[in-house]
């Protein structure tokens, strides 16, 4: 089962205006081959598949929280999107439609994600592919699985990387720095879920690509607070085994700030879940907002 907490994992600042080309580009990590689709759909049916879930519960436990940290990355990922194709927004109630007030929509490179999607987020990638069940590997052989796994976050950090580079406004940027440092926490588990089990030091590759997390401006934080230590039970009292692979005398990575692994009963502190405001002229959410407003508030009034 799971439970939700109506929080991100990282707090993403609210962008100055709507850049709805940079969305596009984020959408790259969120439907990309190497998205957060991929790493959710995988790891979430390799928990579900797995075999003698019991007597290798170290490995099905870091797998399984592996699995849910993946959730929130969709959802940080989706955000972001969401948060960059409409900026800080307009709440102007009266748009004169036979103005074309959105004209520029048409030339911008997701134009769907205004037209089908509001503004919204998809599981699509930067070209507007659909993410599907391709993108995923569910093998039932654990070293197999461990090893696509493995790969799957080298590629991940990989485009992650490049999206970065893409970039000049700040919440795609802290979306690729949050992502980067824990997508090194994964690489980095799976490198020694696959050296329990086999004995090669598979974490000697690692970081792939070869670029340490301290020449990027926006892990700093991340590293200072030592979440590339940190692998997350966001408050189940399930799971604990997997501090059989990622604690006891296993440490940070080299070219990370030093110390040991540990496992968190905890979520991540993260942020506060973003405010998306209405866009009146495109509809959303339409109907007679005023009145939902006053709906809305008379439930919650009458919830407390
Ligand atoms: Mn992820
Ligand atoms: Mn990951």
């Amino acid at each position: 089962m799971f439970m939700r907490i109506d929080k991100l994992q990282a707090e993403l600042p609210q962008p100055k205006q709507a850049n709805p080309n940079a969305a596009a580009a984020l959408q790259e990590l969120l439907g990309g081959k190497y998205g957060e689709m991929s790493t959710l759909g995988n790891y979430m049916f390799q928990s579900f598949n797995f075999r003698n879930k019991t007597k290798l519960r170290p490995f099905y436990d870091l797998v399984s929280c592996i699995f849910a940290e993946e959730l929130g990355h969709v959802e940080l990922v989706s955000n972001g999107v969401a948060m960059l194709n409409n900026g800080p927004g307009d709440e102007t109630p009266d748009v004169d439609v036979s103005k074309a007030p959105f004209e520029e929509m048409k030339d911008v490179r997701l134009a769907g994600s205004f037209f089908s999607n509001g503004g919204g987020a998809m599981p699509v990638n930067s070209n507007a592919m659909s993410w599907n069940a391709d993108m995923v590997t569910t093998t039932g052989n654990l070293i197999f699985d461990l090893l696509h796994n493995f790969h799957l976050e080298c590629g991940a950090r990989l485009h992650k990387l490049r999206v970065y580079e893409s970039l000049t406004e700040p919440t795609g940027r802290e979306v690729c720095g949050y992502l980067l440092v824990r997508g090194s926490v994964h690489a980095h588990a799976y490198a020694l879920a696959l050296k329990k089990l086999t004995g090669v030091a598979i974490e000697q590759m690692l970081p792939t690509p070869n670029i340490p997390l301290d020449r990027i401006p926006e892990c700093q934080k991340y590293l200072e607070s030592g979440s590339h230590r940190r692998l997350y039970r966001f408050g189940s009292p399930d799971y604990g085994a997997a501090a059989g692979i990622w604690s006891n005398d296993e440490v940070a990575l080299p070219s990370d700030p030093p110390g040991n692994l540990e496992v968190v009963d905890g979520p991540p502190d993260g942020g506060a879940m973003p405010e998306l405001v209405g866009n009146y002229g495109a509809f959303a959410p339409d109907y007679a907002p005023e009145e939902m407003f006053e709906i809305a508030e008379r439930l919650y009034t009458k919830s407390r």
